[in-house]
Order: structure tokens, then sequence, then C-alpha cells
């Protein structure tokens, strides 16, 4: 394949790492055009419930050559977030298309000739290198249980929760103990809800956001790289003091180390209002859904409730098998086999880890190292 020097990087996905890609890209004169299916830079966040706001700092958390300005706060909102990744955009003069959804993703001719885009309107679409940005939250998921399909009940996942307005009064299920179902549980508590239940089948490792000062995630940065096994020992030995004990309350501390959660894909929970709202059972623990029945949801200690509303914090997958299942890229849990620099010549993934470190740290890190590759490479920017 001839390159020619107009042909610019593609970049799929106008969220925090599509745009840092493209900024980093266009910091070393490469030119990049960022494909987003949505109407708007961070659809994501637009989405998200309205009392979110980062878990991680906002120093750790800008994106590469922009600072989250300092009136935001150490804990960004999730509307300051948006703005702040609008002004990203505008301060880069980054090159985004909306109304763009790339469908699929095929080798343009033998290996390492580049890559064919199939997009919205029949678009066709080629280039030498493609960063998929499509977002490690992509598309939620709500598990298979027995009597989904006939369930009579309100069951909705939490990408739908905005705020506890809905629920005054009402008797609520949240579903997961992630960080959106721990925050979702707590939000419904001080929200008025009449009552909350959070079903957990895995009791998580709960941090305290800042111990003394100290964040959660500064910790998470300064043992990263360890062993899995070490960072399991000093998490027991920290656990006494960065984390609360709520057994009492039906959460007894998590028998597998913390690194090894993360290893399985759990990440640490950040109280973020939980703790207290279960200490005042305000919120009550109760055993993981199993099934299912006409209104009832059915518990594994084989208790039966009859909620008025179950939200599913029950994750998101990846849903990266259309855009590039048939290239051997994926592994069997649908994750890019290599993230960041690559995984196929001039494939490259962005935004597919969820490192104790913070994601959005991640993400920058990992944008500069896919734009320093590309650069190589790539044609200058007249
Ligand atoms: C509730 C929640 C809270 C979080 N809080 C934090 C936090 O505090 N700190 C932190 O570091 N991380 C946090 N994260 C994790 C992570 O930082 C965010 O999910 C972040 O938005 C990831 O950025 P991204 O660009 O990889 O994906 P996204 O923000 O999901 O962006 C992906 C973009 O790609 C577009 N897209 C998808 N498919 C296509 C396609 N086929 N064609 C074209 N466009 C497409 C989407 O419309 C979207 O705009 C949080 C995640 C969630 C879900």
């Amino acid at each position: 394949m001839v390159t020619t020097p107009q042909e610019p990087v593609y970049v799929i996905g106008a969220g925090p790492g599509g745009l840092a890609v493209a900024a980093t890209l266009r910091a070393r004169g490469v030119r990049a055009v960022v494909l987003e299916k949505s109407d708007a830079v961070g659809t994501s966040w637009r989405g998200h419930y309205d009392r979110l706001r980062l878990h991680t700092t906002r120093r750790l958390s800008a994106l590469p050559g922009l600072r989250i300005p300092r009136a935001y706060g150490r804990w960004v909102a999730r509307a300051d977030l948006v703005r702040y990744l609008e002004a990203y955009a505008e301060k880069h003069e980054l090159d985004v298309v909306t109304g763009v959804e790339v469908h699929r993703i095929e080798r343009a001719g033998d290996e390492g000739g580049g890559w064919v885009l199939h997009a919205t309107g029949g678009r066709r679409l080629t280039g030498r290198s493609v960063v998929v940005a499509t977002g490690f939250n992509h598309t939620p998921t709500v598990p298979d249980w027995p009597g989904l399909d006939t369930y009579e009940g309100d069951l909705r996942h939490a990408r739908e929760y905005r705020n506890p307005e809905p629920y005054a009064g009402k008797d609520v299920l949240v579903v997961g103990i992630g960080n959106t179902g721990a925050e979702i549980a707590a939000d419904l508590a001080e929200g008025g809800a009449g009552r909350v239940r959070i079903a957990v089948r895995t009791a998580p490792h709960i941090l305290r956001r800042t111990t003394a000062g100290w964040p959660a995630q500064r910790s998470g940065i300064l043992v990263r790289r360890l062993p899995v096994p070490l960072v399991d020992l000093m998490g027991r030995g920290l656990a006494r003091f960065a984390a609360p004990d709520l057994s009492a309350h039906g959460l007894p501390r998590p028998t597998a180390g913390l690194a090894s959660r993360v290893r399985e894909g759990a990440i640490a929970v950040q109280d973020v209002g939980l703790v207290a709202a279960v200490r005042a059972g305000k919120v009550e623990v109760v055993a993981a859904v199993e099934a299912l029945e006409g209104r009832e949801v059915v518990l594994a200690d084989g208790s039966r409730i009859t909620p008025d509303a179950v939200i599913a914090a029950t994750g998101y997958r990846r849903a990266l098998e259309p855009l590039v299942g048939h290239l051997d890229v994926l592994d069997p849990r649908g994750r890019p086999l290599t993230r960041g620099p690559r995984s196929a010549p001039g494939l490259y993934f962005v935004g597919f880890a969820n490192p104790i470190s913070g994601m959005l740290r991640e993400i920058s890190l990992e944008a500069e190292r896919i734009a320093r590759r590309i650069a190589r490479t790539a044609p200058k920017r007249k």
C-alpha cells in the first residue's frame, strides 16, 4: 500500500483514550482523524449518573498536554470532566468527525499493508495505522439469570441510572458491588429511596479514597509493578488502616488479595458513602442474585425478595468482536492480546487495561507510547 502524506491515522472513539492519542500524535506532527459514532466528544461521561466524580485525583487524571483546571477540585465532577474533554479537543485542534461508527476493520492486503475501515453510510477508509479507542466499558451486560426474559419487575442496567429521584420511597435492589453499584446504593440511600439492598456475590476490597490526605490511587501507582503476591500481602497489612471492617454487616473482608482480585478484573471499591450507609443500616447487604421468577428475585441463600426496582451494576463488555474479532487480536475474554503499543502491525488499542493506578493515567501513558511508535513511521503534517 502506498502511503500518501494526506493519509491520516484513524482513531476510533472520541473518549479520553481517542482524544489523548490524537493529541499526542498531533504534537508529533502526525495527522489524526478521530471517528466518533455519537454527536460529541466524551459521550460515556455525558451519560454517567449525576453525582459521579473521578475517584482518581485531578492531577493524576489529566490527559497529555492539558491540565485539568484547579477550580474543578481534587475529585473532578462528571460534568466538569466533560467540559475538560471539550476544552481538550479544542486546545489541541483535534479533527473529530462525529456521527461515524466504524463497524469492521480489515487488513488492506498482506501483513503490514495497512487497514480498511468500514464505517457509517458505506464509508471505506484506509490507513496505515489505526487506533481503537472504543472503550473498556462499551456495552452494558446483565448476567444471563434464569428467568431474565420473563421477569415482570422493573430491571435496568446501571448505565440508565441518573439520580435517586425516580426511586423516592421505593424498595430498590442494586446488584453488584463494584464502584458503580456501591455508589448508586449510597446515592439511593441518601436520596430518599424507601429501602436499599445490595446483592453481593464476592465481597470486594473497600478502600478509603484518602487516608490522612494520601489518595488510594497513589498507593496503587507505587505498587503497580510489584509482584501480585507481595501486593496481596501488603494489602492485608494495610487493610486495618485503609479499609473499614464491615463483617458485622454482612460484608466480610475478602479472602483473595487486592492485587489478585485486580488481576481477575475486580478493581477495589473506593468508598464514597457506602460504608456509612451500610453501618447506618440504610443499605442492607444481601446474597447474590441467582434467578428471577415472575416478580420475585431469588437470592443465593434461598430467600426471595420482591423489590420495586432492580438496578444491575453488573459491568460492561468490550464488544470488540464485530470490529476486530476476525483478526486474531483478542484473547478468550475479548480483550486485545497486546495492549498499548501494538497487537498487529499498525493496529493499536488504547484504554483496555483497568489497573490499580487509575485508567485515565494509564490511558495517558499508553497514548504517548502509541504516538511515539506511529510517529516513527508516519508521514508528517504539511
Ligand atoms: C462509572 C465510571 C467511572 C470511572 N471513573 C474513573 C476514574 O475516576 N478515574 C479513572 O482513571 N478512570 C475512571 N473510569 C474508567 C475510564 O477512565 C473511563 O471509562 C474512560 O471514559 C475511558 O476512556 P475511553 O476513551 O477508553 O472510553 P470511552 O470514554 O468509553 O470512549 C469511547 C468512545 O468511543 C466511541 N465509540 C465506541 N465504539 C465506536 C465505534 N465502533 N465507532 C466510533 N466510535 C465508537 C464511544 O461513543 C465513546 O465516545 C471510570 C469508568 C466508569 C464506567
